[in-house]
């Protein structure tokens, strides 16, 4: 059985691993040159897309930016999971907003930009602290500026003077001063049954994730009440076949909803080994139309990025708890290259196992874990 991944990062990589055992083939699509990789080395495979698509039970992304073209051309198929209009909404900040809206999600209050002369009105609109975020192709907070106070607002308007908002708004939201960043990940198949991962907490450091801690600590019931009824509300509307990520701001005891993803997300690693089934192995399940697996968490556990760092002492495997993963990508600054899941069977537990990991990674690399442990101790 086969499923073909548009995009060969380390999420398509982590689905092949996922498919392995259950006798599913996930080969990738290079969405670059439309060739067929095995994504675990990018090792080419001799068809045409033509022929993968032909071949395959189910389509699906590994991240939402997939050019329209090819994203229509798999929708053809009949065979894409999710929909094209829900990998739509995850890559289209305004189709994503719109969306919000009509279903009367909470989210950040905002603006859709789509002459320059709207952004004389922000600081009125929503406050001097406002983040503007490119409609199109942003990930890891790329694609962002930043509005501290209102005079800095002619220095912003120069910055974006060259973009063509009428082809590609912007958006202009509030900046929210949150409690915590939580993230509910879940899966709904064709035959509608819905299975939810546990929140999870995620540290992000200038707009990049790089600690997730799941279950998130002091969950409430109510909370996670929250959370699932947003993530049912989505699912149900688009008819969602596969992974879905909702990314979350709390605030006092409510959430806001920041983005979505239509996909595996790395805010879901740690269910590698913390949870009786990974969010890959469920993807997988979702998108072939194959009954859910368990979701729920055996362990607490957390998952440390590794970003912009090439090499780690080996020490870090002797850590109790400690997997480490590697992705097999060139180093560059501000690239995740792996992730380091970290099991336990308390909190106070894991916070000296990522204490003990502190104490032998280069902390340069890793501006939050110190505190992280702290936090959990
Ligand atoms: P991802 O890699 O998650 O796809 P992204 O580039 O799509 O990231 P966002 O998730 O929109 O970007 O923003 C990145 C991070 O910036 C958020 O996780 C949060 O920490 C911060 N952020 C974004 N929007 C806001 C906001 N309105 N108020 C406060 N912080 C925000
Ligand atoms: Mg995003
Ligand atoms: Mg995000």
């Amino acid at each position: 059985m086969r499923v073909l991944v548009y995009g060969d990062g380390q999420l398509a990589q982590m689905l092949n691993l996922a498919g392995v055992p259950l006798g599913i083939d996930v080969a990738a699509v290079n969405v670059k040159d439309h060739s067929i990789v095995n994504p675990v080395d990018k090792a080419p495979r001799t068809e045409s897309l033509k022929q993968a698509i032909t071949d395959a039970k189910a389509l699906t992304v590994e991240f939402e930016h997939v050019p329209v073209g090819l994203l229509e051309d798999a929708d053809a198929s009949g065979k894409l999971h999710p929909s094209f209009t829900a990998i739509r909404i995850g890559a289209d900040r305004v189709l994503e907003k719109r969306f919000l809206e009509r279903l009367q999600i909470p989210n950040c209050r905002h603006q859709i930009i789509t002459e320059h002369s709207q952004l004389d009105n922000i600081v009125a609109e929503l406050g001097e602290k406002v983040i503007i975020k490119a409609s199109l192709d942003g990930y890891d907070g790329y694609g962002q500026w930043r509005l501290k106070a209102a005079s800095q607002l002619p220095e912003l308007k120069a910055q974006l003077a060259d973009l063509d908002l009428g082809a590609v708004p912007l958006i202009a939201e509030q900046m929210v001063s949150f409690e915590r960043e939580l993230s509910l990940i879940g899966a709904r198949n064709a035959q509608g049954q819905v299975n939810f991962y546990p929140l999870a907490e995620n540290r992000h450091h200038e707009g990049q994730l790089h600690v997730s801690v799941a279950p998130a600590p002091k969950l409430t019931e109510e909370l996670t009440q929250q959370a699932q009824q947003i993530f049912t509300t989505i699912v149900e509307d688009l008819d969602y076949v596969g992974v879905l990520a909702v990314e979350m701001f709390q605030i006092g005891e409510r959430l806001i909803v920041n983005e979505l993803a239509p996909r595996v997300h790395n805010s879901g690693h740690w269910s590698i080994h913390g949870a009786e089934t990974s969010q890959f192995e469920n993807q997988l399940r979702a998108v072939l139309n194959l009954p859910l697996g368990d979701m729920s968490a055996h362990s607490v556990s957390a998952m440390v990025n590794i970003i912009g760092c090439g090499s780690i002492a080996k020490e870090v495997l002797a850590v109790p708890g400690c997997h480490l993963h590697w992705y097999g990508k060139t180093v560059r600054a501000k690239r995740k290259m792996g992730h380091i899941n970290v099991v336990a069977e308390s909190y106070a537990q894991l916070a000296q196992r990522l204490d003990e990991l502190a104490g032998l990674l280069p902390l340069e690399f890793f501006p939050v874990l110190e505190d992280e442990a702290q936090r959990l101790a």
